[in-house]
């Protein structure tokens, strides 16, 4: 079958998958229990949030169990279970939609199962060939079944059970020639397993164990010394260790072991660029573990991507996804808040408005902007990495909210320098300023190369000023926000005044206008309202023409709205200036042709502008008249 091309957002994510789900087959374990630790969670908050509930903290646990005469592995918890409903909504999804088959769907069009499932519970079908859920939800009568064997759907049915919670009882494939899947009906596998993957979770995990250990026999030898033997036993052992990482002491934990949590509890399979610890006392107490990320989710530029820090409220969860506690500017970063202080009865709403939640994120905003600057000055090829994924996210962040974030923002951004050939600070740009240079200079176009080759950057290299090279879309919206660094202001140089002659050159060429007057004016006559206004060039050195703009709307503008659907396409329209360069000898020649027979000049005249429009990169709407002028001139 012909394999089809991903979009390269999926593919990210194809390759993660591929490459970890089916080499590590053995996630499936940390994917069960994870599950089995959110329900206790869940039925945790109720049970402290609510009246009434006979529950206590030291009942829960999660058992992890092999059956061997039916071949299977059990996971079992007594959490909040789930309802005939929830295992259709939870679990039916998957089976339903025929998904299961994962290879199947990598090799076909259909790769949304990704970004719909996750890997979560279905990553059971990893090793199983036949996974039964039987559970009761707390507070229900009846406990159900649901059963499926992959992908030809699943079946739910009454059950006997006694207690609240859930069985997740996983059939074992058999062995193939790729795969030892018996391995995992091995209780030290297993056990390693756990420790391995989910040791920080925070409940008990119960394996039964047999344990050797030498013991009296009661009997005495020969000598009277008592006898001893050998002796195996079964004990019901707790495996994690369960202390939270974040709770622990700074010194007991190695970075490798942040970086370990990291991937496995935000499933990424890069390390994170920084781990920022706090652990904060006074006014407010809390501690923190926050990761900056290496790579963006594939999702992280679209609505779909739901930025939060966990919220634990003394090691109970609050809530998963907690956007009140990062500044959307930092939306990439992750990790855990942990505070005594917060109310557990805390809702969505009111967590807007809790004083203690705005101290912690006044704080932790100030710590990831601490942390960024220090990998930028230390470790400046690390901070290019996070960059090069992020930093578009710090430049929306400059923009939006009518410039709020500017000021804590504006140090962490780069541009490509046109000097350095690579993207620098606006610090470093201000700091390798001329004697007598007033402005930052940027020219705007979709690459650095066509930056570079825009006719209107001559007269500023010329004074071997540098020049910021913007090509993202919002990197102008950026400078408009921002308005200067340090005092020094930025300057388009397509816009309509550089400031860089003398008062001198400025009579000079006012004079110069005046006196060319007649040839501005015919080539204005013939371009009608196509232009705003036509002008002797003093950007322009060695070529011949370049399209620039007046006013507040620049050229780039215009085009970056004309690419998005809706009225402001058609209103955001630049005032066009076309810049001519009086010392080329395609202006002699214009005007050797002026007065002459056949529309000669009026051809050059409409070539001539249609070349700066091409220069700058906008769109032609008339590249058949303009191929037509150029015939003419053979
Ligand atoms: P995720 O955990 O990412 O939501 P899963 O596929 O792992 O996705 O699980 C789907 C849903 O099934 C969970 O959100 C939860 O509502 C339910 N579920 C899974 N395992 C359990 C369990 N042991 N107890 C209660 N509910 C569970």
């Amino acid at each position: 079958m012909a394999k089809k091309q991903f979009k390269a957002e999926s593919k990210q994510l194809l390759n993660l998958m591929i490459n970890s789900i089916y080499t590590h087959r053995e996630i499936f374990l940390r994917e069960i229990i994870s599950n089995a630790s959110d329900a206790i969670d869940k039925l945790h908050y109720k049970s402290i949030t609510e009246a009434d509930i006979p529950v206590s903290r030291e009942d829960f646990r999660i058992d992890v169990r092999i059956d061997s005469e039916n071949g299977c592995v059990v996971v079992s918890d007594n959490g909040i279970g789930m309802t005939k409903e929830d295992m259709d909504a939870n679990l039916g999804v998957i089976a339903h939609s025929g998904s299961l088959d994962f290879k199947k769907e990598v090799e076909s069009d259909d790769v949304d199962i990704i970004g719909q499932f996750g890997v979560g519970f279905y990553s059971s079908f990893l090793v199983s060939d036949k996974v039964t859920v039987r559970s009761k939800a707390y507070g229900d009568d009846q406990a159900w079944e649901w059963t499926s064997s992959g992908s030809d759907g699943y079946t739910v049915k009454e059950c006997e059970k006694e207690s609240w919670g859930t069985d997740v009882i996983m059939h074992i494939r058999p062995d193939d020639e790729n795969e030892k899947y018996s391995s995992y009906l091995d209780e030290y596998t297993l056990e390693d397993l756990v420790k391995k993957y989910s040791d920080y979770v925070r409940w008990p995990i119960h394996m039964q164990l047999e344990k050797g250990s030498m013991e009296e026999t009661g009997e005495t030898d020969e000598d009277g010394n008592p006898k001893r033997e050998w002796v195996t036993r079964v004990e019901d052992t707790v495996v994690n260790s369960m202390v939270p990482i974040w709770q622990r002491r700074k010194d007991e934990v190695s970075d490798e072991d942040c970086m370990k949590f990291y991937r496995e509890k935000f499933r990424d399979y890069e390390d994170p660029v920084s781990v920022i610890r706090v652990n904060a006392e006074g006014s407010v107490t809390y501690r923190a573990m926050l990761f900056i990320p290496k790579v963006a989710p594939y999702n992280f530029y679209s609505r779909d991507f739901e930025p939060g820090l966990q919220l634990y409220s003394a090691g109970v969860m609050i809530m998963d996804k907690c956007k009140d506690l990062l500044p959307e500017c930092f939306r990439f970063v992750k990790g855990i808040v942990d505070s005594p202080d917060l109310s557990l009865n805390i809702s969505r709403e009111m967590l807007q408005h809790d004083r203690q939640l705005n101290m912690i994120k006044s704080n932790l905003e100030k710590k990831i902007k601490a942390e960024l600057l220090r990998l930028m000055e230390e470790e400046p090829e690390t901070y290019g990495e996070f960059y090069r994924n992020f930093g578009r996210q710090l430049k929306y962040g400059i923009v939006e909210d009518y410039g709020m974030k500017a000021e804590l923002l504006k140090d962490l951004i780069m541009f490509h320098s046109y000097e350095k050939d690579e993207p620098i600070t606006l610090k470093s740009y201000v700091e390798s300023m001329h004697e007598g240079q007033e402005k930052i200079y940027f020219a705007t176009a979709e690459s650095v190369t066509r930056a570079k080759q825009l006719p209107q950057t001559e007269q500023v290299r010329d004074k071997g000023y540098d020049i910021l090279c913007l090509t993202e879309d919002v990197d102008e919206f950026v400078t408009r926000t921002l308005r200067e660094y340090e005092g020094k202001e930025f300057c388009d140089v397509s816009g309509n005044d550089l400031g860089l002659e003398t008062e001198e050159e400025m009579k000079n060429s006012e004079e110069r206008e005046e006196a060319e007057k007649d040839t501005l004016d015919f080539i204005k006559d013939i371009l009608g309202d196509k232009v705003s206004s036509v002008k002797l060039s003093r950007k322009l050195k060695t070529h011949a023409v370049c399209l620039t703009s007046e006013g507040d709307v620049s050229l780039e503008m215009e085009k970056y709205f004309s690419s998005i659907p809706g009225e402001q396409s058609e209103m955001v329209k630049a005032k066009r200036v076309l810049e001519i360069n009086p010392d080329h000898p395609a202006y002699s020649a214009l005007k050797d042709a002026i007065g002459r027979e056949g529309g000669r000049a009026e051809s050059m005249d409409r070539i001539r502008y249609g070349q700066a429009v091409l220069i700058a990169g906008m769109p032609m709407d008339d590249v058949l008249d303009l191929s037509e002028d150029i015939f003419k001139l053979f």
